[in-house]
């Protein structure tokens, strides 16, 4: 056996999968008793199993934070004593980043040391910076514009209530850590993680209770995205949603939450453009643009997935990314060689391949990769595609996987045409050592995050969310805290 396989079997036998979910501080099964197999994608052997929650469950688990909402166990506490909660969160998640690490690794397949460096602190570091938030939550007094003499004016900043937080499989513990902003702000939620990925949510579930959070504060239903994430969105007493995952759910999100007029945040999807100028370092902008489409597998929301090149460098940047994409090693995530794991599922990795087998059907060049990689696991080989039109289904749709595509242009006044020419506005980078030409790339590009000669860098400090049909607000950041708030005015006669 590998030392991979023999580290799998390990942890997987490991009693620190928790398969339960977490309602009013109980551990419990659906109410149906249904469950939902767990599969490691490197290799789909199922690691464990899940409830299945329904209604009924999703039931138990709002009126559970309903009632935590409503007696102000969690909005009551000291705003310190929140934020201490919330720190000890923090450090909790540094102390277990080699088990959440595992744990994610085998539940979505990333490479290990990406999960143990990257994903892990980075949640760790999400709950650091809102509790940091929790004590400075200030309303304001008001200068009144008429009859100030006579009035006492000033607002609070009050918790929303109730908050639906609905992640995607991609990278699961990172999406749960929005439950940082909801729990400064001093709201309650119900997590429910992606079918696929539930694992590192429930072990989260687990070190929230032994930070301290109260009963009923977090409750956290596994379940399908049509059985428990609907009824989840459409239930009267949630106050708000929060939701990270694809465009088509976020619209039928917006129609379920209109039944009580729910807040909604919506984080969804991309085809980030990325754009190398004649004057780009090359040696700076190759790795930089294929980093952009083949970190996680090509499962990132902000993955920049449409190149394009200035024409006289256009061959040299492409065969620079094909040759990348030809040595990077596929394998399981838990083998310290491997450099890009496999896709989440069998619906994904026929999902990614169908829309390659998309764009060779609608006359684009393969020039690296092309389709599946082995015949175990859902390993899809990096791909680079050429001799593009805009209006193909490769380059208009999202793929969700390490596919590129690539065209040249001539002049720099086509720039904003072509990274606009999308509907959707996550991210978008530039790599040139023109100073103006970056500035004026960020001024004129539709994308809520703009990187100049870099990409995915993401801090907590700094909002994040998408222009056109990427989404509704902002995460990091006090943009990513607002949304869990609402200003009360309060006016005193004098
Ligand atoms: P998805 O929309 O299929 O599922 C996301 C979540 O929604 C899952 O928990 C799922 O169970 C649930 N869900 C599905 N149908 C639902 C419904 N009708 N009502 C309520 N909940 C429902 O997305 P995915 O395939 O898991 O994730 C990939 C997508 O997420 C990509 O489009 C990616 O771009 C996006 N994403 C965006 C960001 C961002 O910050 N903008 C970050 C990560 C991922």
């Amino acid at each position: 056996m590998s030392q991979a396989s023999a580290q799998t079997t390990a942890i997987a036998k490991s009693p620190s999968f928790q398969t339960q979910m977490l309602i009013d501080g109980q551990w419990v099964d659906a109410r149906s008793g249904a469950t939902i197999a767990v599969l490691n994608p490197a290799d789909g052997s199922q690691l464990t199993t899940v409830p299945a929650a329904t209604a009924v469950d999703v039931d138990a688990a709002v009126s559970a934070a309903r009632r935590a909402f409503d007696d102000g166990r969690w909005s009551g506490l000291p705003t310190r004593e929140r934020a201490r909660i919330l720190n000890r969160l923090a450090d909790l998640i540094d102390a277990n980043a080699e088990e959440l690490g595992w744990i994610e690794t085998l539940d979505n397949g990333m490479p290990l040391a990406q999960a143990v460096g990257g994903h892990v602190p980075g949640a760790a570091a999400t709950f650091r910076y809102y509790a940091s938030w929790c004590d400075k939550l200030d309303g304001k007094t008001t200068n009144l514009s008429g009859n100030g003499a006579e009035y006492h004016a000033f607002t609070l900043l009050e918790p929303v209530g109730v908050v639906a937080i609905i992640t995607p499989w991609n990278a699961p513990i990172i999406t749960a850590a929005k439950l940082a902003p909801a729990l400064a702000a001093g709201c309650t939620c119900v997590l429910k993680p992606a079918e696929d990925t539930p694992l590192t949510a429930l072990r989260l579930g687990e070190l929230l209770i032994e930070a301290g959070v109260p009963d009923g504060v977090v409750n956290i239903v596994t379940g399908y995205g049509a059985d428990a994430g609907a009824a989840l969105a459409s239930h009267h007493q949630v106050d708000k949603i929060a939701f990270t995952g694809s465009t088509a759910t976020g619209r039928s999100i917006i129609n379920s939450a209109a039944g009580n007029f729910k807040k909604v945040s919506l984080e969804l999807g991309g085809k980030s453009p990325v754009v190398v100028m004649d004057d780009a370092d090359l040696d700076r902008a190759i790795p930089g643009a294929a980093n952009a489409v083949f970190a996680n597998a090509g499962q990132i929301c902000s993955a920049g997935t449409r190149l394009y090149v200035q024409r006289k460098v256009f061959d040299r940047v492409v065969a620079g990314i094909a040759e990348i994409a030809g040595n990077i090693r596929l394998g399981n995530g838990m083998d310290a060689a491997t450099e890009m794991g496999p896709v989440v599922s069998q619906r994904q990795l026929e999902r990614v391949t169908g829309m390659i087998d998309a764009g060779v059907a609608e006359g684009a060049e393969v020039v690296v990769g092309g389709g599946r990689h082995g015949d175990t696991g859902y390993f899809v080989k990096p791909t680079v595609f050429v001799n593009t039109r805009p209006e193909m289904k490769i380059v208009r749709e999202e793929i969700f996987g390490p596919v590129l595509v690539a065209a040249p242009f001539d002049d720099p006044s086509e720039i904003p045409l072509l990274a606009n020419d999308s509907d959707y506005g996550l991210a978008a980078a530039i790599f040139t050592t023109n100073l103006s030409t970056g500035h004026r790339f960020a001024q004129q590009v539709r994308a809520g995050t703009v990187w100049m000669n870099t990409y995915h860098f993401v801090d907590v400090s700094m909002p994040w969310g998408g222009y056109k049909q990427s989404g509704w607000g902002r995460e990091n950041g006090f943009d990513g805290l607002a949304p869990y708030l609402q200003t009360k005015s309060v006016v005193v006669a004098i």
